[in-house]
């Protein structure tokens, strides 16, 4: 087996840093330097190691994965991928080293013509990374969707409350009762189940109905005393809460660039991460990257400086993009720099513990011991 040393690196280990220090790749796995020789030696000074980045909202295409991996997002948890489609990069992300790993909720509960049915009517482009949806018909249809989600390995179930407004429109969306009955299945059956909610309306209805997580913040809300109730309620329930700033920067992109647009109440959603962050609600780095904007891997980097900019620390940014998204999802082997971690890194050049943007300056990546080659 290949043992690599990285010597002199300043380590961020996915809670705190240490300004200098040798890490050992011995294999797949990090291990205690030993005193034996290393068959590479790896000069990390005036470098920062941290533990791969993992993207808490992503939705995998062919080449998604690969475009993470290639800056220095190693994980991906996928929150909706149709069967064909999942099963394909589900053999990527195993039989590779070149791409990043992959944990999905496989297809998503949504009602009959609900959201995101109207992205894929339009979707030849995505050849068989769209295709029907398996929508969810009442409450008395949760533990069959739920039994055919654990069927095709779903690690967590993705439910969407979302009537549309927040687009522009009108969607059918699921009743609180059959929310409560997703919530309710997915439990029964060990997993996690994180609701895909944008309005502090729908965020109501997925609390009430007992979620783990939240795939958005708030983004109808503007500053002020209902957000932060709204936050102080999510963190007194210990929900989670996925950022997805990025997306909502894209998103509000698209529509300033439309004619008609009128800018929307999500075109800065990082109050919202602020007011979830002061009222101490866990937040993972997210991007919501899909097969358009943002892009996968690159979207990790932006998120991490929006971040920052809604009042987290650099180091409070990075856990959320390793060590607290690994926690929250069960990944035990992933998300620090400890001996026996799988050998998921990242080398920088600079201090991202100081300013954030230098996260782009990559120097290094390896997935699982494995040193991607430029
Ligand atoms: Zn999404």
């Amino acid at each position: 087996m290949t043992r690599t040393l990285i010597r002199d690196v300043r380590v961020f280990d996915g809670e705190r840093t240490v300004p200098r220090a040798d890490i050992l790749i011995d294999g797949a796995r990090i291990t205690a330097p030993d005193g034996r020789p290393a068959d590479t030696v790896v000069d990390g000074s005036g470098r920062t190691l941290l533990p791969g980045l993992i993207d808490a909202h992503t939705h995998v295409v062919d080449g998604s994965l690969a475009a993470a991996l290639a800056h220095g997002v190693t994980t991906e948890l996928d929150m909706f991928c149709v069967p064909g489609n999942l099963a394909r990069q589900r053999r990527l992300a195993a039989s590779r080293d070149d791409v990043a790993d992959l944990r999905s909720a496989g297809m998503l509960a949504t009602a009959p013509g609900g959201h995101p049915t109207q992205l894929l009517v339009d979707a030849g482009a995505l050849g068989d990374a769209a295709g029907p949806i398996d929508a969810v018909t009442g409450p008395a249809d949760a533990k069959r969707f739920t039994a055919d989600r654990v069927a095709e390995g779903a690690d967590y179930l993705k439910i969407v409350v979302d009537d549309g407004i927040l687009h522009g429109g009108h969607f059918p969306t699921l009743a609180p009762a059959t929310v409560a009955a997703l919530v309710e299945a997915a439990h029964a059956q060990g997993l996690r189940a994180i609701a895909h909610a944008v309005t502090a309306r729908e965020i109501a209805i997925a609390l009430d109905a007992g979620v783990d997580g939240l795939a958005h913040v708030p983004a109808d809300l503007p500053a002020g005393p209902e957000l932060s109730a709204l936050a102080a309620r999510v963190a007194a329930a210990r929900v989670f809460v996925v950022t997805t700033l990025v997306y909502f920067e894209a998103i509000t992109a698209q529509a300033a660039a439309a004619d008609h647009a009128k800018p929307s109440a999500a075109t800065d959603a990082g109050h919202a991460a602020r007011a979830l962050h002061e009222a101490g609600v866990v937040l993972l780095a997210g991007t919501d990257a899909n097969p358009y904007v943002p892009e996968h891997g690159i979207a990790m980097h932006r998120e991490l400086l929006l971040l920052t900019g809604a009042g987290m620390s650099p180091d409070a940014a990075l856990a959320a993009a390793t060590s607290i998204p690994a926690r929250v999802f069960g990944l035990t082997d992933r998300g620090r720099i400890a001996p026996g971690f799988r050998a998921d890194l990242l080398l920088v050049d600079g201090d991202p513990t100081s300013d954030i943007s230098t996260t782009k300056a990559i120097a290094g990546v390896w997935r699982g011991g494995v040193r991607l080659q430029p």
